[in-house]
């Protein structure tokens, strides 16, 4: 049996790979680790602004939803190194102190990504293991030598880091099936997009997905208006799906909460309150002999409801609308989605090498001995919030273990 370990990609997966591959075969020396940037995981520089959503510390049951498209593929993994094991790993082995903020989301405590990516750099030297830098692997032919190979070339998104789907041809020259891969978390571009809406950040709305006119999915909370389209927070959650369906010919259409606390009948009865307080009057709703207007106008109502910014694009997104069509434009206001932010843009890859075809206990190949797939070039992906990170985190871990083991015999 030949006694090294192959592992391509030096991201977070293959990283992780390589530190649990050295740990188990107790010599890093048998561990080459290849990728062809000069510094490994360049993309863990550009995580989550910059300082790196690391994992989520929601437990198996809140944190299985937001992973797809199988979430129970990843269970074995999860539970082999799960987000706590993550935390400990990076606070007592890496030395990186960890803050928990909003949502669970978990950062290195200095919120600088650098951090994140330079103490697993750091560790996969200290063990020794044979960094080739600036190579590229171009086939698997090329790797006979080795007596296992890790694949952990990551997805295509962001190819400027490295990440250009390489990944995906060594899995077919393997006979692994991979399936249609496509942007997700991703901006959606709507049609005759307002230019008064980039740089709108909306706060506690909601949003729900419709295709071919049936409501699919629904999401409330907060995302942005970029010169992109629809970003970040509930509108990426809504992409993968929206996506899927755009790369499928189906009609795409979100329709926007801006109320969604409120049921139409209450927005109908505030709005009666306001009236019979005279609270929504604004100055230049006073005629000009000084007497109040006899008729509201929706304007007027709007600025009780809406941040200033957004009145305009709104009254332009329903013209002719009226005081009793008010509620209704607020519970629902229509997006035409026509196109969306391409792998160089968008945050994850989804699908991949297919999970039929993988051992979810070990990351193993079902196809050929020896060969172990992990990290984001696998057909699994995750919402923004550390699920991607993890997932990485996870399956690099069990591939790198199980990897060793393999050579040991
Ligand atoms: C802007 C942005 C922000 C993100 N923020 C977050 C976040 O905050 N939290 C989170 O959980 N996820 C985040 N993600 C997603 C997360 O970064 C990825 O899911 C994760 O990096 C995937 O890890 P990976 O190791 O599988 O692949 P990658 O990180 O893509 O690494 C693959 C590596 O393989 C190398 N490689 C590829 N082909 C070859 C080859 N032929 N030969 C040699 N080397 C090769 C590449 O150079 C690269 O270093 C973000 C992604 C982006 C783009």
């Amino acid at each position: 049996m030949k006694r090294q370990v192959a592992i391509v990609g030096g991201g977070p997966a293959g990283m992780m790979a390589a530190i649990r591959a050295a740990e188990v075969l107790g010599d890093g020396a048998r561990v080459v680790l290849f990728d062809k940037n000069e510094r490994l995981g360049r993309k863990i520089y550009l995580t989550g602004k910059g300082r790196c959503n690391l994992t989520n510390r929601r437990g198996w049951e809140e944190f299985s939803p937001h992973i797809h498209p199988n979430q129970g593929f990843l269970k074995s993994a999860f539970r082999a190194f799960s987000n706590e094991d993550l935390i400990r790993f990076f606070e007592e082995e890496l030395g990186v102190p960890t803050v928990t903020l909003q949502g669970q989301r978990v950062y290195p405590a200095s919120l600088v990504a650098g951090d994140v990516a330079r103490s697993l750099e750091r560790r996969v030297h200290e063990l020794g293991v044979d960094i080739r830098y600036g190579t590229s692997v171009a086939s698997l032919a090329d790797l006979a030598d080795f007596g296992a190979v890790v694949i952990a070339t990551g997805g295509k998104s962001y190819p400027v880091t490295g990440s250009t789907g390489d990944g995906y041809r060594f899995a077919m020259e393997a006979g692994h099936t991979v399936t249609p891969v496509f942007p997700s978390e991703t901006a959606l571009l709507p049609q005759d997009y307002d230019p008064g809406l980039p740089g709108m950040e909306m706060k506690n709305v909601g949003l729900q997905l419709y295709v071919d006119r049936t409501m699919v999915e629904s999401e409330q909370g907060d995302f942005n208006f970029t010169a992109d389209g629809l970003e970040s927070g509930i509108a990426y959650h809504l992409s993968r799906r929206a996506v899927w369906a755009l790369y499928n010919g189906q009609q795409v259409d979100i329709v926007m909460d801006l109320k969604p606390a409120l049921t139409e009948a209450q927005l109908v009865k505030r709005m009666q309150r306001e009236e019979q307080a005279g609270g929504f009057w604004s100055r230049e709703h006073f005629s000009a002999s000084g007497t109040k207007a006899r008729a509201a106008e929706p304007v007027a109502f709007l600025r009780r409801f809406l941040p200033e910014a957004l009145i305009a694009p709104f009254l332009r997104a329903h013209p002719g609308l009226t005081i009793e069509k008010l509620p209704a434009a607020l519970k629902s206001w229509p997006f035409h989605i026509v196109d969306y932010k391409g792998f160089d843009r968008a945050v994850v890859t989804a699908g991949g090498v297919s999970l039929k075809e993988i051992v979810p206990k070990t990351m193993a190949s079902r196809l050929r001995p020896g060969l172990f797939f992990c990290g984001e070039v696998l057909d699994l992906d995750g919402d923004t919030g550390g699920y991607n990170l993890q997932i990485a985190f996870s399956t690099g871990a069990m591939a790198g273990a199980n990897a060793a083991k393999y050579v040991l015999g």
